[in-house]
């Protein structure tokens, strides 16, 4: 064998300093093509992450090898979003290679930060439900769990945001432009999609009716698969992204009649299916493309799903006992039509046997009650794009009602409900019964959502099938979000407890006796000063604010939505600002507010918030006679890395949705673990977070919702006279109204203004502003105390121990999956 050949074969597995030295150097030369004195930073980052990938390579052949060869039962987390972020920071710390890699590259002159942050983020994926997916492959990984990630390798992630006057524009997110070291494209791994057309009846060979999908538009996904390593680096898992591709079977016709050129583009056109992520956050455009996006990923995946199913069985029988396919949320529904036409048509298995395989084998989270954000397709575009499956869903459906009939004993309303199709106005296919009814189990993602489905959307599903919705309350990888976000404090923590928290959450707990410990308390608020440090430095970079690092850093981070209420924050401020304005001679505490979040790009009201954000933020940063007491900052393009950065350095988690909005929330677990206190709402999980962390380190305000349901109700709510009741919120919409904040335009607001007082103000902004006012107040006294306010927030970091997607994925395990740790077994390092 070629001797530097040999040479990179034993510095592929070698995971010391010197051996990661010379792969590097080896590798900017021989894999990037580039001399050290020419090298960018871009340069070093696909080198060091082709020589970290190396290391991968073999313990994720035999991780996969393992499951084959015990034919282990698989999990598939079907899901239209991964917002994994970067992966090279996260990759050196689940191998435990970061410092080695650190020593390395400075013996090169090359700095790690450098490096990792010439890095694109990986957005594909809006918000919470796509950075779930994301710790759950995480999670998966870590646990030994066979566990796959099916989804769309989307050429444009979500857009890039600026500023611009201080309005939201959008920009292309290239992420893919430089290439992408992570991923091996697999153009083997071909699966042919289908639309359009139409179906044939016919006899088959027993002389039954039988269906065939003919005339079709074909597109091919192709894989590009991506390792997920485990926290230990012992598992590694595959997340498999499908890209479009024409077909290569060009009508040769065309040729003579001079129409290919037309066909030529027909072909590339199709390659548009998986070119960008739709920008919405929680609702649906109901845009034929993305119910095609839907449907590609969906077949492709299936298709492959069955295809390794197949190589160890005959029959489909066994499917439900080797697969365990998870739905987030709907998007993926269309699979359970799909995976009957598979069987049914494609491979001869009856109807009422397929139907029990797909049941038993698909599962489905939902992660919305908003009626906005709930997927129903027109029929007529069902039955254009995918003809088939309209019969099929047709079918389901009428079997279904059939067997309801009884128990509905006339109630008409009920059966209805319980359809399908929603026959009122447009007849539309609900995506969420069709995605209940094709589960074994149904679940929401935290215990008041849960119930929250039982009484509302499903409620009528619940009524028919009981013991089918369950609460899998959603988890945050420690690994990120802590141990690799978090250097100082994981430093800190490890020093005291040793570094079981990182694989073992709950051990945090032991933590909390140390909050009565003064020195512990030092050097926790020592952690926070560095990681607030970093942020104001970032800040600075990319606003050109300059923030106090002693200031109560407030944080709202999110995506801009009017139920998650930044209104409400910025209303505060306000108000703040005007007390400040009033009473110069008071010592206030000082307050940065820090926003981040993009509005979806046809979401008007939520661009007019950012945009009054930013007017607030450049009157108040301005006016010298508040000194520095608050500063508004409202950071450009929130993303993974950004949130890497945010989550260490808060003191205050704003998490002040509308109480019954917010499925579940994530961001609120990584603000409380990385020692924020949390101010909220009882919405979502915070009513869990509130249950650990114990209610006096927590600040929770406002209507609950159960509240706001019967306010709603009662149609007895009256904004305007809330506002005339409360001073100081009128003044604030009032110097909104006057055009304090947007001199140039005035009117600007009006909008706003007028959804808070005619409109209703459906999210409650005003009903809730005087206990969310109140409840700040208490922040900022407690601020004061600097002891005491450490003390509450180590008791937070100590108890989120619960809130770990460890945690998590294993209740889906075992509650939901049957599926269970398989420990690769590995070549150890050095053996040929
Ligand atoms: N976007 C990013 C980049 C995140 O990291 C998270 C979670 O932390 C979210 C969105 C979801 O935030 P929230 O749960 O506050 O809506």
């Amino acid at each position: 064998m070629d001797a530097r050949y040999k040479s990179r074969e034993i510095e592929r597995r070698s995971l010391d300093v010197d051996g990661l030295k010379r792969s590097f150097l080896e590798w900017l030369v021989y894999s990037v093509g580039k001399d050290a004195r020419a090298a960018t930073r871009r340069d070093w980052f696909h080198t060091v992450a082709l020589a970290v990938r190396d290391r991968l390579v073999d313990r994720w052949m035999d991780t996969t090898r393992t499951y084959y060869q015990k034919d282990a039962k698989r999990v598939y987390y079907l899901s239209l979003e991964f917002l994994i972020g970067r992966l090279l920071s996260n990759s050196l710390a689940n191998l435990g290679i970061t410092e080695e890699c650190r020593k390395a590259l400075d013996q090169i002159g090359i700095s790690l930060e450098d490096v990792v942050d010439a890095e694109p983020d990986a957005a594909l994926g809006n918000g919470g439900l796509g950075r779930l997916a994301a710790c759950f492959l995480d999670s998966m990984a870590s646990e030994a769990l066979p566990g796959y990630g099916y989804g769309i390798r989307y050429e444009f992630g979500l857009f890039e945001q600026r500023f611009e006057h201080g309005w939201q524009v959008e920009y292309p997110e290239q992420w893919l432009q430089f290439g992408n070291p992570w991923e091996f494209p697999r153009p083997e791994v071909l699966y042919p999609v289908q639309f359009y057309g139409r179906v044939e009846e016919f006899r088959d060979s027993v002389g039954e009716k039988a269906y065939r999908w003919v005339d079709a538009e074909r597109v091919l996904a192709m894989a590009y698969d991506t390792p997920v390593v485990g926290y230990g680096g012992n598992t590694i898992n595959t997340l498999r992204l499908w890209s479009a591709r024409a077909t290569r079977d060009f009508n040769f016709g065309h040729f003579n009649d001079g129409a290919y050129m037309k066909a030529v583009e027909q072909k590339v056109l199709s390659e548009n299916l998986s070119r960008v992520l739709y920008p919405n956050d929680a609702t649906e455009g109901g845009k034929e493309l993305r119910l095609k996006q839907e449907y590609f990923f969906t077949s492709a995946s299936l298709q492959d799903i069955l295809r390794r199913y197949l190589q160890h069985h005959t029959t489909f029988d066994n499917l439900p006992d080797k697969a365990a396919i998870q739905l987030n949320d709907t998007h993926p529904a269309i699979g359970i039509a799909e995976l009957m036409r598979l069987l049914v048509d494609q491979h001869g298995v009856v109807w009422d046997k397929a139907w029990d395989i797909t049941r038993a084998t698909f599962s489905y989270t939902n992660h919305t009650l908003l009626p906005e954000a709930l997927e129903a397709w027109p029929v007529r575009m069902v039955e254009r794009v995918l003809p088939r499956h309209m019969q099929i869903i047709y079918e389901i459906n009428a079997k279904f009602l059939n067997r309801s009939k009884a128990r509905a004993a006339g109630d008409n309303g009920r059966l209805s409900r319980l359809s399908l199709i929603d026959e009122r106005g447009d007849r539309r296919v609900r995506m969420g019964n069709l995605a209940f009814l094709g589960s074994h189990k149904v679940n929401g993602v935290s215990a008041l959502h849960t119930d929250l489905m039982k009484q509302t959307v499903f409620a009528d599903f619940h009524a028919e099938f009981p013991d089918r919705i369950n609460n899998k309350t959603n988890g945050i990888t420690p690994r990120r979000w802590l141990h690799q976000s978090n250097p100082p404090l994981a430093a800190l923590i490890t020093s005291r407890i040793g570094q079981g928290w990182i694989k073992d959450l709950p051990q945090i707990k032991a933590l909390a006796e140390k909050a009565d410990d003064v020195v512990f308390r030092e050097e926790f608020r020592r952690a926070k000063r560095k990681n607030k440090k970093r942020l104001a430095a970032f800040i600075a970079r990319q606003t050109g604010i300059e923030v106090q690092v002693d200031s109560l850093f407030d944080v709202q981070v999110k995506r801009m939505h009017e139920y998650k209420r930044q209104l409400l924050n910025i209303l505060q401020a306000i108000a703040l600002y005007n007390e400040m304005r009033d009473n110069p001679t008071i010592a206030w505490v000082p307050v940065t507010k820090i926003f981040a979040g993009k509005a979806a790009p046809s979401y008007h009201m939520a661009k007019l918030i950012i945009k009054l954000i930013n007017d607030v933020a450049k009157v108040v940063n301005h006016d010298p006679s508040v000194h520095d007491n608050l500063k508004i900052v409202l950071l450009p393009n929130y993303n993974v890395t950004a949130a890497e950065i945010i989550m260490p350095a808060a003191d205050l988690s704003e998490q002040i949705s509308t109480a019954g909005m917010e499925a579940s929330g994530t961001g609120n677990m990584k603000l409380a673990l990385n020692g924020a206190l949390t101010i909220g709402t009882l919405d979502g999980a915070n009513v869990e977070i509130r249950e650990h962390v114990g209610e006096d380190n927590i600040f929770i305000f406002g209507l609950t919702a159960e509240e706001v349901n019967d306010l709603r109700a009662s149609g007895g709510f009256n904004p305007r006279e809330v506002i005339a009741s409360n001073p100081s919120l009128k003044r604030a919409l009032d110097m909104i109204s006057t055009g304090v904040f947007s001199p140039d335009d005035p009117n600007r607001y009006h909008p706003i203004l007028q959804a808070l007082t005619d409109g209703g103000d459906h999210f409650l902004v005003t009903a809730d502003f005087a206990a969310y006012c109140e409840a700040q107040e208490q922040a900022m006294e407690l601020y004061r105390d600097q002891e005491e306010w450490t003390r509450k927030a180590i008791l937070n970091t100590a108890n989120m121990g619960w809130f770990s997607s460890d945690r998590t994925i294993m209740e889906y395990a075992t509650e939901i999956w049957d599926v269970h740790p398989v420990k690769p077994e590995h070549v150890e390092d050095g053996e040929d």
